[in-house]
């Protein structure tokens, strides 16, 4: 690393009456870090590694990536706190050879790799994989909210913004009732006048409010942050919060995660393909199954997994509420492929009549004309007669519900998989879950989790002396 800030040797005698290496532990899982860092092809990763050509030397990547991965397993993640960590932790001491960087380079590290940190999150389920950690079986996905730094009264949706203004012209109204009665009563001046501030404010706030409005309706997705620009609002079990969606792959044997992305759409519903093939990617594998919940339901990706030969476990989700009106539930058509037609409760043929598109999808739609003289029609339809409609593709969707069926298990697997790594990464993260701004830095973050979750993992499921031992192997 000639060319760089060179940090004292460890094994050298100074002022400690032993070397440095004898204050941390064999089995410490610094010593992890520090092997797993140095093992890595730094450069090829794509972070800076070339001294500057003038001025004071920078510090190595190895040096900082150490820092944050340390700093992360360790639940200290601001870099000010890992500023005064460099200076009394003995670990982190041992760690970065006594150097101790202030927090503007700590932070600007994280700020500037992004993408190369998230490669390193990589390498080590490569690393994981390499140890034979991962099942190749099943991998269960599944998303989770994580909360931005933006508070939520500083997020504006048009419901949001609607109610905010009304509430203000509500006050505005109040306050001029007020002040009316004020003048017919004679009340005292200074009375008066507090009153005509609080309209004034008011005013004020309700001009501030018409501004944002126009900016919240200038986003393509008509809603603004004022915080974290790129934090959304999303319902997050029945309440709301403003923050991001993170996506993960989790496998199923060891709960180690191969694949995670942070989103800032608040829907599971378009992820399901995109997380299985970034999974499958890193297992290397031509078939693969996935678990998912009844949020991923979408015939469109499952039928994207199929193709990539992923076979996909979910539920449909029941939106009918037909069962709930002692009416005929749309499983009780049964699809008959040799003559392209369903068969209704009363034994009926529902024969093809027409295709059309909805939604981009191409829907095809069946009934029969015995419905009006059908005995039982009270049960089925309030129309003249009950419609089917059948996307072309529905035979993968009916080949998924197939596969669920026969694995009555996958969703007790699905839960017990999944829940196990955002639990934990919540846990550690606190109250706030992100600290930093912006979908590419809180991906960032979010890959510091993931690696530093799937380390503490690995070092309990293997052990740190025999994982060193697998690194330097
Ligand atoms: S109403 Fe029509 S579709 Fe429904 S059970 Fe009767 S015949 Fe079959």
């Amino acid at each position: 690393m000639s060319g760089f800030i060179e940090g004292d040797d460890r094994n050298q005698a100074t002022l400690f009456p032993e070397r440095l290496d004898d204050y941390v532990a064999e089995d410490s899982p610094v010593r992890v870090i520090d092997v797993f860092i140095d093992d890595l092809d730094i450069s090829g990763l794509g972070f800076k590694t070339e001294p500057n050509d003038t001025g004071r030397p920078g510090y190595h990547a190895t040096t900082m990536l150490k820092i944050y991965v340390y700093g992360y397993l360790n639940r200290v993640q601001s870099s000010r706190c890992l500023e005064h960590e460099t200076q009394r932790n003995v670990e982190m001491m041992w760690l970065t050879g006594r150097l101790a960087p202030d927090h503007k380079t700590i932070s600007d590290f994280r700020k500037d790799n992004g993408e190369a940190i998230r490669l390193v999150c990589r390498e080590f389920v490569m690393l994981c994989k390499k140890l034979n950690l991962l099942s190749n079986a099943l991998v269960a996905i599944d998303g989770s909210k994580f909360k931005a730094v933006n508070n939520r009264d500083r997020n504006f949706t048009r419901a949001k913004m609607k109610r905010r203004l009304a509430e203000v012209e509500a006050s505005i109204d109040r306050y001029l009732e007020r002040l009316d009665e004020a003048d017919r009563s004679a009340l005292a001046a200074d009375n008066t006048q507090r009153l005509e501030d609080k309209v004034a404010a008011l005013k004020e706030a309700m001009a501030r409010l018409k501004k944002l409005e126009v900016r919240m309706l200038e986003a393509p997705d008509k809603q603004l942050s004022l915080t974290d620009s790129d934090a959304r609002s999303m319902n997050s079990r029945g309440s709301g919060m403003v923050g991001y969606n993170v996506q993960s792959a989790v496998d199923s044997q060891h709960h180690l995660i191969i694949a995670h992305e942070v989103t800032n759409v608040g829907s599971d519903r378009a992820q399901l393909a995109k997380m299985a093939k970034q999974a499958q990617a890193v297992l290397g594998r031509d078939k693969l199954d996935v678990v998912a919940d009844r949020g991923y339901y979408s015939g469109r990706e499952i039928r994207a997994c199929e193709q990539a030969g992923i076979d996909a476990y979910l539920p449909k989700p029941k939106t009918s509420g037909n069962k709930a009106r002692g009416q005929f539930d749309r499983s009780e058509f049964h699809y008959k492929a040799d003559n392209d037609e369903y068969e209704c409760p009363a034994g009926e043929r529902l024969i093809y009549r027409f295709t059309r598109t909805e939604k981009g999808k191409e829907i095809r739609r069946y009934w029969s004309s015995a419905c009006t003289a059908c005995p039982i029609k009270n049960k089925c339809t309030t129309g003249d007669y009950r419609r089917v409609s059948r996307w072309v593709h529905e035979a993968v969707v009916e080949r998924a519900q197939a596969r669920l069926d026969r694995q009555p298990d996958a969703m007790r697997i699905r839960r017990a998989t999944v829940e196990h790594p955002f639990g934990t990464i919540k846990s550690w993260m606190g109250a706030t879950h992100f600290s930093m701004k912006s979908l590419p830095r809180v991906s960032t973050e979010m890959s510091l989790h993931v690696l530093a979750y799937n380390l503490k993992r690995v070092i309990n499921l293997v052990g740190t002396r025999q994982l060193i031992a697998a690194i330097e192997a």
